[in-house]
């Protein structure tokens, strides 16, 4: 159906959006319940201590089946250690995304290993599976991938690829709470998961961080790495007992107990809460289905898979079938018709001089290169699908609420500037 209104607002016709979205967007929703779970720990002065931890810890792990989750004070503290306990040292590779946030990666400099980026898939904006076993080699400790935008990975020839090299798998399940791949929760698929909880994610608990796992022994070396307060009586491995007291990694990542008080409230109402956001992100790429040039940026409906909340989502923008229109020109309209449309995703880390320049332990020559015989800096041109990506994707609204109206309104505004691009060429 086309549009009525085709005057576009950035030409001088009417907005698209002109309804009041009220709390839609609003994240986190804190209610009374998580002011009394902090004002409890608050009086008692427990805000150091570890039992509230514990607790949301033991519901953490059985939200996910897993047998052990381990609270940190940051998802950047939770990857760190998830790679130490994957064997990544002095030396090692790591393989990762580079159109990702930079803590998916970047700890391994400071484990004294480096990273080989693979490149994404256009249509997943997730690592390319197809593009991690040629950059396998005997340094390779980890692979780390990110359920992008909330899309879950393609697991499973990612994990036939780690089992037959003998490597590790990270999920970092940072954009993805909840979501599913082929019916089973992102996070519990590879060796570890590790994830940001922190207060703009779609699980919003305050500064914090969580590793999962399925294994005692990568399990203890995260504890051993972070956690001194706990190796007393939770390491058991003999390779770890008997330096109990001390914190291998000279970190102290135990999570704040006023995040872990507001987390256990959060994780409570998250089912509910994302199984909406679910409904109001699928409603709004269904009324965009057929637009040309917008494309959605989820699993097929029928596959088991999906975005859990949604963090941060993003769609597909394909300019060739808007006359070559850019997707900045294309964002400028929709926001002039009051909808919500930020161009690109995040910085291509592969890119960053810091990645490719920076000596940052003075070794005399940049980190990336320093503890390895192999140069592989990755510039411009290096990984072209990735570095597509800036001008084929975009952030959407993220819905909150079920309210069709509003969610129709700002559909439209896309719908409006897609159908009417040629007069902005
Ligand atoms: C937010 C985020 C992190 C880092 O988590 P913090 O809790 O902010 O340290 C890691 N990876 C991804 C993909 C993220 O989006």
């Amino acid at each position: 159906m086309p549009t009525k209104s085709s005057c576009l607002a950035i030409l001088g016709g009417p907005k698209a959006v002109t309804a009041d979205p009220d709390d839609t967007f609003t994240w986190p929703i804190i209610t009374q319940e998580d002011e009394d779970a902090c004002l409890g720990v608050l009086r008692a002065g427990k805000m150091s201590d570890i039992e509230v931890t514990q607790e949301f810890e033991k519901e953490f792990a059985a939200w996910h089946g897993v047998e052990y989750a381990l609270a940190h004070s940051s998802g950047t503290g939770a990857l760190e250690a998830a790679m130490w306990a994957c064997g990544v040292g002095a030396g090692d590779e790591i393989i990762g995304p580079s159109l990702t946030y930079w803590a998916s990666v970047l700890p391994a400099f400071c484990l004294g290993a480096t990273i080989d980026f693979a490149e994404v898939e256009a249509h997943t904006l997730c690592i390319d599976p197809n593009d991690i076993e040629r950059r396998i080699n005997e340094r390779t400790k980890a692979i780390v991938v990110v359920h992008y935008c909330g899309y879950p990975c393609d697991m499973d020839p990612i994990m036939q690829i780690a089992e037959k090299h003998r490597v590790k798998v990270i999920e970092d399940v940072s954009h993805a709470h909840g979501g599913r791949y082929k019916g089973r929760l992102v996070g519990t698929i590879g060796h570890i998961g590790a994830m940001s909880v922190m207060s703009g994610k779609a699980l919003p608990v305050g500064e914090g961080g969580f590793l999962i796992t399925h294994d005692r022994f990568l399990y203890e070396k995260a504890v051993a790495w972070g956690h001194y307060e706990r190796t007393g009586t939770e390491l058991h491995d003999p390779s770890l007992a008997p330096f109990a007291g001390l914190p291998w990694g000279a970190h102290k990542y135990r999570m704040h107990q006023l995040s872990s008080a507001v987390g256990r409230v959060q994780l409570r109402r998250y089912q509910a809460r994302m199984d909406e956001i679910l409904k109001s992100m699928n409603y709004w790429w269904d009324l965009l289905e057929g637009v040309p040039g917008i494309i959605a940026h989820r699993p097929p409906k029928d596959s088991g898979s999906h975005n859990g909340g949604w963090y941060a989502p993003h769609g597909l923008y394909d300019k060739d079938a808007l006359g070559g229109l850019s997707v900045h020109r294309f964002a400028e309209a929709v926001n002039a018709e009051g909808g919500i449309c930020h161009p690109g995703a995040n910085m291509l880390l592969h890119l960053h001089p810091l990645l490719n320049d920076a000596d940052i332990y003075g070794h005399g020559k940049p980190t990336r290169i320093a503890n390895t015989d192999r140069d592989l800096r990755q510039g411009p041109g290096s990984l072209p699908v990735t570095e597509s990506m800036p001008e084929r994707c975009y952030g959407i609204p993220w819905f909150k609420h079920y309210r069709p109206e509003i969610i129709e309104q700002y559909a439209l505004a896309y719908r409006k500037v897609a159908e009417n691009a040629d007069r902005l060429r």
